[in-house]
């Protein structure tokens, strides 16, 4: 079978969405923000190993035309094309598959993406799309679709919709069953963002969000449950890729097969850095961590290539921060969300402000850098409440502050299926049609909100540059390396701060 990967690309007013991989989506400029699609790379792997042929064709993170897009997915005459999508670009990528549809007859085309997750019919009554995909794991159900369909053996896995019906609920794989990614095939030099040692690769050490410290029971797979015990998952009402994609689980892959992916990319491509894109990597689970160490130590890897992830607050106690710095972690991406109780409390986050602050702190001792992740705009928070998260943030900001110490800042987006939008239904906060969903990018005011988010965001965005922050970012400067990054960093934030100046 020939089997086409297509991200097309398809720009607004000439900027490219940041769509692979990408939790929170926009439209941008920007070739800072160039993130891995991991999940996606494991499916291009699988099929080339299933002796299929494979066409990876990112068009936007390469800058590719539309003309040369279309003419290299017209000469490849893939039996299947997969397309990933999210909410605001739902619309066109219907519209896409029916204008290459007439070209390409014969192809199948596959939808995949967490907003399709929650809605696949819809995708279906309003495209050519011939299957749509639900949940995380549609790498391995994509697989098992096409050995279905090529050999005629077995039956449709579960999670697939057609017009004909659907298989019923997706089920959640063995992770460890997966391939050490080909990262030729997927392209992998195209990649990084500005904030990262480059080169850069990214890996998931799982899927889905272990939560928190609470243990409170949950049902996970098998094999991390009875290994590394149970505790609450990530809830946050917010958190599209946790509901639309794992079901609130998280699964994490063994050690062993982690190590695997990382030695792969030290040894043939001799990467600095390795940034953990799951939910909140693996952080969140200090006896995985320890097993982690032994398995790197055991295979001499331990310092040869710094580390980052995703992580809680929550999760930052004494013992993870002394073994994530024993395994040479770096960065460590943290949701801060809000400086208000209230709002923690109402989005589910499982953690107070002095919870966050708390761990953030620990892990700044221990000489970790942290990238902080806040959110303004939400309907119930005034002027006064986003003044404190403004406050809350350029305290840790500025607490022990070391070069790499950096944050980001967004406009709330209840993303259709959420239990946010669910609330911003029930509450009429929207006010748009909520089912235009091309206004989902973060360009549009979509929620009632008492402040000028866009004002706001853009001054979190310049805590960067409060005179104190700089001076003790520039004083810990160490090495060649650090300039580079500085500046790439300094072409993100102009990058970012045009953005809320629209
Ligand atoms: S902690 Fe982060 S990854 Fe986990 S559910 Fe909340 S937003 Fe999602």
């Amino acid at each position: 079978m020939k089997i086409a990967i297509l991200y097309p690309p398809i720009t607004r007013n000439n900027e490219f969405p940041l769509l692979t991989q990408n939790r929170q989506f926009k439209f941008s400029n920007s070739l800072q923000v160039r993130i891995y699609p991991v999940v996606m790379s494991y499916l291009a792997t699988l099929l080339k190993n299933n002796g299929h042929q494979v066409l990876y064709l990112d068009g936007i993170n390469s800058r590719m035309s539309p003309a040369l897009f279309e003419a290299s997915v017209l000469k490849f005459k893939p039996d299947f094309a997969v397309m990933e999508t999210k909410a605001p670009m739902v619309r066109a990528h219907w519209e896409y598959i029916g204008l290459l549809k007439e070209k390409l007859e014969e192809t199948n085309f596959i939808l995949i993406g967490d907003h399709v997750s929650f809605y696949p019919e819809e995708s279906i009554r309003n495209s050519k799309a011939d299957y749509v995909i639900r949940g995380s794991d549609y790498d391995l159900i994509i697989t098992d679709l096409i050995e279905h369909l090529s050999t005629k053996k077995g039956s449709m896995p579960a999670g697939v919709y057609t017009r004909e019906g659907n298989t019923g609920p997706e089920k959640l794989y063995d992770l460890n069953q997966l391939p050490v990614i080909d990262r030729e095939l997927t392209r992998w030099d195209l990649y990084g963002e500005a904030y990262l040692y480059h080169p850069v690769a990214y890996i998931m050490t799982g899927r889905g969000c272990g939560g928190s410290n609470s243990n409170k029971n949950f049902t996970s797979n098998k094999e991390t449950t009875e290994k590394y015990g149970t505790r609450m998952p990530g809830l946050c009402t917010f958190c599209i890729w946790q509901y639309a994609y794992y079901r609130c689980s998280a699964r994490l892959m063994s050690p062993k097969k982690v190590v695997d992916e990382i030695e792969n990319l030290i040894v043939r491509y001799k990467v600095k850095e390795i940034f953990d894109d799951n939910e909140s990597g693996a952080v969140w689970n200090i006896g995985w961590l320890k097993d982690f160490y032994e398995e790197m130590k055991r295979r001499d890897l331990l310092n040869k290539v710094i580390l980052s992830s995703n992580a809680r607050a929550d999760s930052l106690t004494d013992e993870t921060c002394q073994m994530l710095k024993k395994l040479n972690y770096r960065l460590l991406k943290i949701g801060v969300e809000s400086g208000n109780d209230k709002t923690l409390q109402r989005l589910k986050k499982d953690e107070t402000v002095e919870e966050i602050r708390e761990g953030i702190k620990r892990a700044k001792q221990y000489g970790l850098i942290a990238m902080l992740t806040t959110m303004v705009g939400y309907p119930w928070e005034d002027e006064e409440d986003t003044a404190r998260t403004f406050r809350f943030t350029k305290e840790i900001m500025l607490y022990k502050t070391h070069f790499g110490d950096s944050l980001q800042s967004s406009i709330i987006v209840p993303y259709p299926g959420t239990p946010l939008y669910k609330e911003a239904l029930k509450n009429k906060w929207f006010i748009m049609d909520p089912e235009d969903y091309d206004k989902f990018d973060m360009a549009h005011q979509i929620l009632k909100s008492s402040i000028d988010s866009a004002k706001w965001c853009k001054k979190l965005w310049r805590i960067h540059l409060h005179p104190v922050f700089l001076l003790r970012s520039f004083l810990t400067l160490r090495k060649w390396q650090d300039i580079k990054l500085a500046f790439r960093g300094l072409i993100s934030l102009l990058g970012h701060l045009r953005d809320y100046e629209k």
